[in-house]
């Protein structure tokens, strides 16, 4: 799945997105994910319907500005711009987190969406239990990016920011209207340019709400 589509063959979409499923890792202060058959066919009911109960930052998740800043926008308030359009997906491979300098090289642009894929894609989605430390983008970086004017930024874990930075490097992103997504898997994506479909659901007034993320290549020179 190279960024450089094959002559002739139209590339295709990519699921970014990880599988909603009970017992899935989660925030640790945030609820659990259940999704169970009430009714079930196999047991002899006439259909089968599943009860859902989850966090909106479950699984791949778009934030919205009111999760850190009041009075202010829910995700259902989130523009489309911010959501579908080009992208890029930028490779981190030095670690623990996503420094000024590092994302200086990458020369974040005005009105980009920019999706990091750290190690965290190979390594954090196969482990049950949520791993505390994963690659993060630092506070410099998140405001540089906020100096920059990017129009959506994207990461391969639960979270944007580390630990102990969770309420600046939010805030400094969601301050200026930058949408962020969370909870991606770019694993099967390689560096490159793309064209991105993210929906949450239209949660009224919700501070965050799951997202399906589809990527695909983008045909050079366009
Ligand atoms: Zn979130």
């Amino acid at each position: 799945m190279s960024a450089t589509p094959t002559p002739n063959v139209p590339p295709t979409w990519i699921d970014v997105s990880v599988p909603v499923r009970s017992g899935m890792v989660h925030w640790p202060d945030n609820p659990p994910i259940e999704l169970v058959r009430t009714m079930d066919m196999a047991r002899g009911d006439p259909c089968t319907v599943s009860h859902l109960s989850l966090g909106v930052h479950t699984g791949t998740h778009v934030d919205a500005p009111v999760h850190f800043l009041v009075n202010t926008a829910g995700v259902d308030a989130v523009p489309f711009d911010r959501l579908l359009g080009e992208a890029r997906v930028v490779e981190v491979s030095e670690g623990p987190s996503i420094g000024a300098a590092q994302l200086r090289a990458m020369d974040p642009r005005p009105g980009e969406r920019l999706l990091f894929k750290t190690r965290n894609s190979a390594r954090c989605w196969k482990a049950d239990r949520f791993l505390p430390d994963f690659v993060y983008l630092s506070l410099e970086a998140a405001a540089l990016l906020a100096e920059r004017r990017v129009r959506t930024v994207g990461i391969d874990y639960l979270s944007i920011a580390g630990m102990e930075e969770g309420v600046p490097t939010h805030r400094a992103l969601l301050e200026k209207g930058i949408c962020i997504i969370e909870g991606l898997d770019l694993s099967s994506v390689e560096p490159g340019s793309y064209e991105l479909i993210c929906l949450p659901l239209r949660l009224a007034g919700a501070d965050g709400a799951p997202a399906r993320v589809l990527l695909r290549a983008r045909p050079p020179g366009r």
